[in-house]
């Protein structure tokens, strides 16, 4: 054989070898066999996937014990567990958690639907408007923020809000409701989001009651608080239920199904500030939207729900509580994410795909799977999406 050629062929593999990103925090030994399915799944019609951010197992339990024993979450009768590791930590943020589920790459904490290198990679949610499917995005935070962005925006970090917010106007997004206007229409460049949303066929609402005479097929790009919403044991009202419901209401329209993402925001900044009562309050809150999923996905047959988390925060453990009061003894451990594996729960076609022990990036593997779905455009910088726009 010619040496040139082999030459050539052991440098190649050599560079290959090199451009394999193997996650720094991975552990050594290699993964488990898993038990081949029996038989394939059925492929769902629509997905909602609904993430509770900073949502542990104690998170979970806190909500049943003040919510008179009972949550939405106990319907599910297939659960399992992610690992939430990211690229380069063994506690991700929201960022690196979210993007794990929107384009399926271990990444680094702070990113936004970048992979560890930074190269943009189609989202689930652009994947799935791209096959025709109508897309929605519903959150208790500003809409810029790490998890809602994950699945819409592509940028090297969490905190470039007013690009994430661009990123909006241009997405193939059919409705998104949350907070975050401010980074729309106070932005360091001047430019009126809201005026270039309307020009690309959204209608915009302000206000609850401006969002509900939105014409049902019209876009709309509810952006209803200037950043977040107050908390839920401070005032906030049920819009993240009604919200919930309204988004699957209107994307329901569409003939090819539907892709939704429901995030329950605040349960994670509960954590963060070692507040029992709004960790229970924003869980059972997140809890109803979960329970509107349900009633759909029940009544409708062809729609696969997932429950999950991106990481749990605070290292929340429950030292007591009464059933019969509602109290919870909360613990804490931290005032930041901790390491621990989070729960999954699925019901729909397809659910039995989510059980056991398995890796974040899983989640959008097999979304993608069920749904048939290849990215529609290879992995580019993520600079060059805004030039494409
Ligand atoms: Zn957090």
């Amino acid at each position: 054989m010619n040496m040139k050629l082999v030459f050539a062929f052991a440098c190649s593999a050599f560079l290959v070898a090199c451009k394999a990103q193997v996650p720094p925090t991975a552990p050594a030994t290699t993964a488990p066999q898993a038990l081949k399915p029996v038989a394939p799944p059925a492929s769902p019609k629509n997905i909602i996937l609904l993430i509770g951010d900073g949502m542990g197992t104690s998170q979970i339990y806190a909500g049943m014990i003040g919510n008179n024993n009972f949550l939405e979450l106990e319907r599910f009768k297939q659960l399992g567990f992610i690992k939430t590791y990211s690229f380069d930590n063994i506690i991700t943020d929201s960022g690196a958690g979210a993007t794990a589920f929107s384009i399926g790459q271990k990444t680094y904490n702070n990113a936004i639907g970048v992979a560890g290198d930074t190269l943009a990679h189609e989202t689930v949610l652009e994947t799935a408007a791209k096959s025709g499917r109508a897309t929605g995005v519903v959150a208790t935070c500003a809409v810029t923020h790490a998890t809602p962005a994950s699945f819409v925006a592509h940028v090297p970090h969490r905190e470039m809000h007013e690009d994430i917010a661009w990123e909006y106007v241009h997405s193939p997004l059919q409705l998104f409701i949350g907070g975050g206007r401010k980074y729309f229409e106070q932005r360091k460049d001047g430019r009126d989001l809201m005026a270039e949303l309307r020009m690309r066929g959204f209608y915009t609402a302000t206000t609850e009651a401006a969002l509900l005479e939105v014409p049902q097929q019209a876009r709309l790009a509810a952006l209803l608080w200037d950043d977040a919403p107050a908390k839920k044991n401070e005032g906030r009202n049920d819009i993240l239920p009604r919200a919930t419901q309204l988004a699957i209401d209107r994307l329901n329209t569409n003939e090819k199904g539907f892709f939704l993402m429901v995030e329950g925001s605040q349960i994670d900044w509960g954590g963060h500030a070692n507040e029992t009562d709004y960790i229970v309050q924003e869980m059972i809150d997140f809890d109803q939207a979960i329970g509107k999923a349900l009633d759909f996905a029940e009544k409708n047959g062809e729609t696969l729900v997932i429950v999950t988390a991106d990481h749990e925060t605070g290292g929340f453990a429950l030292a007591g509580g009464d059933f019969k009061t509602g109290k919870v003894k909360g613990a804490f451990t931290s005032t930041k994410h901790t390491a621990v594996m989070v729960p999954v729960f699925a019901y729909g076609p397809g659910a039995e795909m989510f059980t056991g022990i398995q890796e974040n990036i899983d989640i959008y593997k097999h979304i993608m799977n069920l749904w048939n779905l290849q990215p529609s455009r290879k992995p580019v910088r993520w600079e060059a999406i805004k030039r494409a726009n």
